[in-house]
């Protein structure tokens, strides 16, 4: 039922207690004109002393509370642990072979999903070769190889449409556990694999936030398009999806952004914006650190997403994550596209 017209939701008194002195959405970069790096303001592992440190522990002890969730993230769901250092010999083969390698082992990798779920038989549905770049890297931290694999886990619509999650129902956020444990996976041992041919390896895997953003990584590579949300949207699984990364000095050819009309069907479309229960989602773009984007209100999400162990509801609402539907509005709104072009040259 359509949350629109209703008034928003409004976190306990309490709350307050946990927020430092500078807003989120300050902290973020919101109206700032000129470009920096960004700031790691949520999941940071180390939280002593960073402002946002009293909410994060909140958070997570919310979390943990909950028994279904409390162990979701142990080790042994999540791949190989230490890594060995690289190989002292170097394999030697060309970007493009390697490149090909690196898709093979992230897309056809076996996988653990039932039948009925997307990437049934395997551990990803994506993956995208990236050059990284400094402003994608977080404030205080460094990444010193250039080359980023990014990875999709595809998320089971049915299971997500679930959220938002509560104690007693937390279907929707085991889904989104369960795929960020399939990113983890394959990263771990695709770093495990790379430093065995002899190269520097470094696995990130969420949902903890590590020393890169992820989103314009995707974006560049391929992924889709930045979202009314604030997520990302794929022309084959719309906003159903979570991403893991590998940072590695692999010699491998960069992919393509892919932009295939979800940025005009954002600005006409107010589903998320209309279903978001604080309000948090920008019905116009926002400058943010020298860019005008979609964006997400930081101080208003936050408190419902930790109310609700992870919210979920604008990924979940997304017309584009139907199942089956991001293929057609992509190739509609390509075909738009080509009949403009086709007017504007024989006008
Ligand atoms: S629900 Fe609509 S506005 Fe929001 S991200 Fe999806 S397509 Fe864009
Ligand atoms: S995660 Fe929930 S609270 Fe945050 S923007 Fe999306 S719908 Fe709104």
């Amino acid at each position: 039922m359509s949350r629109k017209n209703q008034p928003a939701w409004t976190p306990p008194a309490e709350y307050a207690t946990l927020l430092p002195a500078i807003t989120g959405n300050a902290f973020n970069g919101w109206g700032e004109a000129g470009p920096r790096r960004p700031r790691q303001i949520f999941w940071l592992k180390e939280s002593g002393g960073h402002p946002f440190g009293r909410l994060l522990e909140a958070v997570k002890q919310r979390f943990v509370s909950v028994p279904a969730y409390r162990d979701v993230y142990a080790l042994a769901d999540r791949g190989p642990g230490k890594l060995p250092p690289p190989a002292e010999t170097r394999r030697v083969a060309s970007a493009d072979s390697w490149t090909r390698q690196v898709k093979d082992f992230a897309l056809n990798r076996p996988g653990t999903r039932p039948e009925g779920y997307p990437g049934v038989g395997s551990e990803a549905e994506l993956v995208g070769i990236a050059r990284i770049r400094p402003e994608w890297v977080y404030e205080g931290f460094e990444c010193r190889l250039p080359n980023l694999i990014v990875v999709g886990n595809a998320m089971d619509h049915a299971r997500l449409s679930r959220v938002p999650s509560s104690a007693e129902d937390p279907e929707g956020q085991l889904e989104v556990c369960d795929q960020y444990n399939r990113g983890a996976r394959v990263v771990n041992w695709l770093a495990h694999w790379i430093r065995a041919q002899g190269y520097e390896a470094k696995p990130h895997a969420g949902p903890w936030v590590g020393s890169l953003n992820l989103l314009p990584a995707a974006i560049s590579c391929g992924f889709g398009e930045l979202g009314k949300h604030g997520s990302l949207i794929n022309r084959e699984y719309g906003s159903s999806f979570r991403l893991a990364a590998v940072e590695t000095d692999l010699p491998l050819l960069a992919d393509a952004p892919d932009a295939f009309g979800a940025d005009d069907f954002c600005a006409g479309c107010q589903v998320c914006a209309n279903e978001c229960p604080p309000d948090a989602i920008s019905r116009e773009k926002v400058l943010v650190r020298g860019t005008v984007k979609w964006a997400v209100d930081f101080d208003r999400c936050i408190p419902y997403f930790n109310e609700t162990y992870g919210c979920g509801i604008c990924l979940a609402v997304c017309p584009w994550s139907t199942p089956g539907r991001a293929p057609k509005l992509a190739e509609r709104f390509a075909r738009r596209a080509r009949e403009k072009h086709a007017a504007g040259v024989s006008a």
